[in-house]
């Protein structure tokens, strides 16, 4: 194929590293339209019926890319143990049987990236040889490294500064501003300084520290929790009544799991050992983990987002709330999430989960004027370096 046009699904913000990596190995990208009710309704009405949620909405996702002239989709794949494995090839058979042929579906072994398969599959997008593959293909790699790293940290300062603005809206023009310079930074020196770059422009927010925030874990399926058409921008929302989130999970942090090399996902592992010993697919392993941790942090809250049907992250909730909730008492709330979800009942579930969160806390303080030492208060020293960093500059603002 002479001229690959590639795309594949955004998954949120992650389509700025991924559009780099395809970029820099000489590849034109044609990005998918962001998730809408009819691309929705696409993936709806050629899916199976129980397929989860994700399926669909990326089936939607890739189909706005093919009719803009992508003739090459890269879909990651695994071995199991849940149906994420079947993706790709299902979703090559749908659209070839509704009329797309012209196309090929490159997939993306990303069950083990130490076995370095992936290296041959992304010489595979562009087969153009020369003197420079392998020299491109080092840049692309660590282009995209850093883009995730830069996503995540945009997203970890976007969790804690919202929760302080004074102008509502203000952290998101914010973030939007940021994910157009990253994606604009194509230089090692660029990206080299983009952390400050990060830093300077959340510092330019006018906040009120005086605040008293609820700190909230967020957790749950990948794509449901970092697409926010899915999840109903369900980060702004809390952001957005008072809330200061927490969420590990990021592309970054995935693929520093798949690299081996993410020691936090092997710490919550460890702590969920005892609920569940393996993992059995999505990121139920690692809520369960994030749940206990958090909770021995001191948080007011869990957020637990999962698409309907999802086998792993139903395990999990069950775990969650036949064990770990007597256990630990931190509130938890549960959205599973599909074609049928609306605003309206959320935003009341989402009111009436802080008010609880509120109260929880009060009778807290009220018990640790009691009786001192009581209760655990946030740990300042939770989470990774850029985390508290971002605290750190709130409360110097
Ligand atoms: S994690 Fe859940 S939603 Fe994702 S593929 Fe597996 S079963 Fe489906």
């Amino acid at each position: 194929m002479p001229n690959p046009k590639v795309t594949f699904p955004r998954m949120g913000t992650s389509w700025v590293a991924f559009k780099s990596l395809i970029e820099s190995l000489d590849a034109e990208v044609v990005l998918p339209t962001p998730v809408n009710r009819e691309l929705v309704k696409f993936g709806v009405k050629h899916s199976p019926e129980f397929v989860c949620f994700p399926f669909k909405a990326t089936l939607g996702e890739l189909k706005s890319a093919l009719d803009k002239g992508a003739n090459t989709i890269i879909m990651a794949i695994d071995c199991g143990p849940c149906r994420f494995g079947f993706y790709a090839s299902v979703q090559e058979r749908i659209f070839r049987d509704v009329g797309y042929k012209d196309f090929r579906l490159i997939p993306l072994d990303q069950a083990d990236l130490l076995d370095f398969s992936w290296v041959k599959t992304l010489f595979e997008v562009n087969q153009v040889a020369g003197l420079f593959k392998y020299s491109n293909f080092v840049k692309a790699v660590i282009f995209f490294l850093k883009k995730c790293l830069y996503l995540q940290n945009i997203h970890t300062a976007e969790g804690v500064f919202r929760a302080y603005e004074r102008e509502q809206g203000i952290t998101t023009k914010t973030v939007n501003r940021l994910l157009h310079k990253l994606d604009d930074a194509n230089t090692l020196h660029e990206l080299r300084h983009f952390k400050s770059v990060i830093k300077e422009d959340f510092n330019k927010i006018d906040l009120d520290k005086s605040r008293d925030v609820l700190k909230v874990g967020l957790a749950g399926e990948i794509y449901i929790t970092l697409e926010p058409y899915v999840n109903l921008d369900i980060r702004r929302r809390l952001g957005e009544m008072g809330v200061e989130l927490y969420q590990s999970l990021s592309l970054y942090d995935w693929i520093a799991h798949k690299l081996h090399v993410n020691f936090h996902r092997k710490w919550l592992e460890h702590v969920a050992k005892p609920y569940m010993p393996m993992d059995i697919g999505g990121e139920a392993v690692w809520i369960i983990g994030q749940y206990i941790d958090n909770a021995k942090a001191g948080f007011d809250g869990f957020v637990h987002s999962y698409p309907f049907t999802c086998m792993p992250e139903i395990t999990a909730r069950t775990i969650i709330t036949n064990k770990l909730k007597k256990k630990y008492d931190m509130p938890v709330i549960f959205f599973s999430f599909d074609e049928q979800s609306g605003v309206e009942g959320f935003r009341t579930r989402l009111e009436a989960f802080i008010d609880l969160m509120n109260a929880r806390r009060n009778h807290l303080r009220e018990q640790q004027k009691k009786k001192e030492n009581i209760i655990q208060v946030p740990n300042n020293h939770y989470g990774n370096l850029f985390y508290r960093e971002c605290l750190e500059l709130v409360q110097k603002s």
